[in-house]
């Protein structure tokens, strides 16, 4: 990195994804499907997948065609699901980069079929019933009839079934037991017309680490797998390493005399004279500007609060009116300084969020860096 270039990074450390794929895996004792949509949560699609390649994940999942087809140009092998519902035009693009198929209808299987033999090259595909959410996939009371036709198919070769589970970030919740009771019943018909099993997952986070009945044949960990937990109020089985942290530093210092507000809208003013300082990232960076005047950030091992609205670029931070800091002294916004720690569950809740969204609202402007590994 150059010495003029944005000292706004995130840093992502690949020993913690390393160490994150161990454990689960240990805890699950099945294969893992990664899961990188959303440029892996934020994190960098092509980096964090060929680290996980190399930490020997079995398969890949993301949502979308063109991730797929960016891995395979970043010479990814591994075999990748797109799990998201597919449009007819995009089956033969699927299989011409040896992605696998999610076929979540019978129309769906027909136009997967379609392509495949228009191209002389069989499909891959993983049958998406739905149990529960309502999103995409046949309705697990009518899978029999559509096992049947993907059965049946001759171009097309099924490898998967699978279903995604509404609730299992809480692990109270019924809704687990009735989606995997719901899946279970879809499988059987398998059983039923003496037809060989394939591959079954169903569990994302929330099943890895709450639902061991929903581990089956594969799991399909996204945000575990970075470190973060799904909710940050259940106890997770197994310690995770959060991968990510955001740093910047501080660009600017100065006394704001008492009742002077502070940013646009002059929506906070000092009681007293107070230092506060300047941070350069905001709302364009995909830093929320729902922590206006709520968010907090570490400088010199010190939880100081944002103040004031976050504007596109930088925001203001009182540190106080003995505080010390000096330009291009590190601020964190997520990760550790000292012995504090702000996490991303902590900024997801103070913005009003979830943990996903902050993560993968980080977007391109921050240049991201890799350790570790
Ligand atoms: C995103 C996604 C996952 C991973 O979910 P996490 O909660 O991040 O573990 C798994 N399966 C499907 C179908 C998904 O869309």
């Amino acid at each position: 990195m150059a010495d003029t270039a944005r000292p706004t990074r995130i840093r992502v450390d690949l020993d913690a994804l390393s160490h994150n794929l161990r454990v689960l895996r240990g805890h699950v004792g099945v294969p893992v499907m990664g899961i990188v949509k959303a440029n892996a949560y934020g994190h960098g699609l092509v980096p964090v997948a060929r680290h996980l390649q190399a930490q020997g994940v079995e398969q890949l999942g993301v949502a979308f065609l063109e991730e797929g087809v960016a891995l395979r140009q970043a010479g990814i092998t591994l075999p990748i699901l797109v799990m998201g519902g597919i449009f007819g035009p995009q089956a033969a693009d699927l299989i011409r980069h040896g992605l696998e198929i999610t076929v979540s209808s019978l129309d769906k299987l027909r136009q997967v079929e379609a392509a495949a033999e228009a191209l002389g090259r069989p499909a891959t595909i993983h049958l998406k019933v739905d149990t529960g959410m309502e999103r995409i996939g046949v309705h697990s009371y009518n899978a029999g009839p559509f096992i049947e036709a993907a059965l049946a198919s001759r171009w097309c070769r099924l490898k998967g079934i699978y279903s995604h589970l509404a609730c299992a970030d809480d692990p109270d919740s019924p809704m687990t037991a009735w989606q995997l009771e719901r899946f279970l019943e879809a499988c059987a018909h398998f059983e039923r017309v003496g037809a060989p099993m394939p591959v079954r997952h169903l569990a994302n986070s929330g099943g890895v680490l709450h639902f061991p009945g929903t581990h089956l044949d594969m799991v399909r960990p996204g945000i575990a797998l970075y470190g973060v937990l799904p909710d940050a109020a259940a106890r997770p089985p197994v310690r995770l390493r959060p991968a990510m942290s955001l740093v910047s530093q501080v660009v600017y210092f100065k006394v704001v005399p008492a009742g002077h507000p502070v940013s646009y809208g002059a929506t906070w003013a000092p009681a007293t004279d107070t230092r506060v300082v300047t941070v350069p990232i905001g709302y364009g960076d995909g830093y929320p500007r729902s922590l206006s005047s709520r968010g907090e950030v570490l400088i010199r091992g010190r939880r100081r609060p944002i103040i004031g609205r976050i504007c596109m670029d930088q925001f203001m931070v009182d540190i106080g009116p003995d505080g010390t800091a000096y330009n291009e002294d590190e601020v964190v916004l997520i990760g550790r300084q000292g012995d504090q720690e702000i996490r991303c569950e902590d900024v997801a809740e103070a913005a009003g969020t979830i943990p996903y969204e902050i993560l993968v609202g980080l977007n391109g402007r921050i240049p991201r860096d890799y350790v570790g590994g």
